[in-house]
């Protein structure tokens, strides 16, 4: 059968018998990728959605559960992706499904601001007693991640009475006006956009493989960069520093070590308000609860998203209750923030923590992924770095010699995993950063057949592209022997 959607091959049969059942945990090609209905249905949407959206991977979503994505044509897609760093529990958490069905049959929505509901206080709470920073906080929920930042922008102003916002280079923090500001990339996520709110400044961010004093000089040159920012603008005027303790979007750059802590320790200096972006890189992701646990660090406000809701739009700031508490009443608040459905997803979503061993599980996926892929960072490979932590990882394309960028060799490896059925992103400033974002439940043979896949992908993009034949052959070689240690491990 072509098409489960197919009533005529009794496709509507087929779909209704799967839903009782768990989704298989394995890949499986039914069509092309993608296939016959999604290809009718992406059509229909081209005539209806804004052409503003873009897609990855026009496939449609029937069901997702584990690290499958079962698209309208019965294929059977591995999902590295995640809705980017969103489903870290899995789609289809249990513990998740069951308190979003309970709320949904007791009411959807007040409005906090309107009358009140218990949930969102434990989800408060919750964050309050787990986010980095051994001191009294408090905690404000909201609907998107730019929301959030935005939020904390406006409690660090109300504190400080400042005005000033200092970010990094590769930033990612949004697409509404002030987080698009706060964004460093320009095409496609402010080009057209502008004019965007005044009074953010970019200072340099410690990234090690780009340093040009090298990585062994980046977090004491980086930090003197920062201080120089701060000198020139007036270090007393600044209200915010907000950096992401991994960079996303940006390209999964972890900062060099003891950046974050000088940071840290910088705002302190200046009585700037420390703002910790963990909304990708937080709950759970890298093998910590958030990513700045690795280095030591607390924000003084920590923003979270993605993952915190389980798929549901929740996120939050949280923080010092001095400065959580510095907003006028009726300051915070939006039509939606910690809608009941959300926060009982999230509460679904620390029960999966509290009871599975996820942590764990984010970093077995480190220890698999890095067996794989690390082998294929050599001196003449156009894989000239593999980075990231626990089920956050990447590798970055470039010129092993020039660092020149080579954002078509990932875009070429990503389409060729999908065709394949492995859904992977690239990101990073130059487009040239491929992302495996796993859900932190994913089966390690279904790991190892997706990073099978992309190796594969790796290999036949090499020995087609002009990286040279010794190159190529070479980097083709390890590929295949690293999948198969990983395998024989399994
Ligand atoms: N900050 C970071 C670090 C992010 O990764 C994102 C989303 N990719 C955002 C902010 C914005 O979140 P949202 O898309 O929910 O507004």
């Amino acid at each position: 059968m072509d098409s489960p959607y197919d009533v005529e091959e009794g496709g509507l049969a087929y779909i209704e018998a799967m839903e009782s059942l768990p989704l298989p945990q394995t890949r499986l090609l039914r069509t092309a990728i993608p296939g016959p209905t999604s290809t009718t249905l992406h059509a229909e949407r081209v005539q209806q959605v804004s052409s503003g959206f873009g897609v990855a991977l026009p496939v449609f979503i029937d069901r997702a559960e584990g690290g499958i994505l079962q698209d309208v044509d019965g294929n059977r897609i591995i999902d590295f992706a995640s809705g980017i760093a969103v489903t870290s529990v899995g789609a289809s958490n249990p513990l998740v499904q069951a308190r979003v069905r309970d709320q949904l049959a007791r009411f959807t929505h007040t409005c906090f601001m309107v009358t009140e509901y218990d949930s969102f206080t434990a989800v408060c709470e919750w964050l309050n007693t787990h986010t980095p920073g051994d001191f009294e906080k408090r905690t404000a929920l909201f609907s998107t991640g730019a929301e959030a930042v935005e939020n904390a922008i406006k409690i660090a102003r109300a504190a400080t009475g400042r005005e000033k916002i200092l970010v990094f280079d590769d930033a990612y923090h949004g697409r509404s006006l002030l987080t698009m500001a706060m964004t460093a990339k320009e095409n496609p996520y402010k080009t057209s956009f502008g004019p965007f709110p005044g009074e953010v400044h970019r200072a340099p961010m410690a990234a090690p493989l780009r340093w040009p004093g090298g990585a062994e000089n980046a977090t004491a040159e980086a930090l003197a960069g920062v201080e120089a920012v701060l000198t020139a603008q007036g270090a007393d005027t600044f209200a915010a520093m907000v950096i992401e303790p991994i960079q996303g979007e940006g390209g999964f750059i972890v900062p060099a070590p003891g950046f974050l802590a000088g940071l840290r320790d910088i705002a302190a200096r200046h009585g700037i308000v420390f703002v910790l972006d963990e909304i990708q890189a937080g709950m759970g992701r890298t093998g910590r609860m958030f990513a700045s646990e690795y280095e030591g660090v607390a924000g003084d406000l920590v923003v979270t998203g993605k993952a915190l809701g389980g798929g549901l739009p929740l996120t939050a700031v949280t923080g010092r209750v001095e400065l959580m508490n510095a907003v006028h009443a009726g300051g915070l608040g939006g039509t939606y923030a910690g809608n009941p459905l959300a926060c009982a997803a999230a509460l679904g979503v620390f029960e999966a923590f509290e009871t599975g061993d996820l942590l764990a599980g984010a970093l077995r996926i480190e220890d698999t992924v890095r067996r794989v892929l690390e082998p294929l960072v050599t001196e003449d490979s156009p894989i000239v770095e593999f980075r990231g932590r626990g089920a956050m990882l990447a590798i970055e394309f470039a010129d092993a010699v020039t660092l020149e960028p080579r954002p078509l060799l990932a875009a070429a490896v990503a389409a060729r995993c999908h065709a394949q059925g492995v859904l992977i992103l690239v990101c990073g400033t130059y487009g040239n950063v491929i992302r495996l974002l796993p859900p932190l439940v994913i089966g390690r043979e279904l790991l190892e057949d997706g990073l099978a896949v992309l190796v594969q992908a790796i290999a036949s993009v090499y020995a087609e592209s002009t990286v040279g034949s010794t190159a190529a052959s070479t980097a083709a070689s390890t590929a295949a022997s690293a999948v198969g240690a990983a395998a024989a491990r399994a």
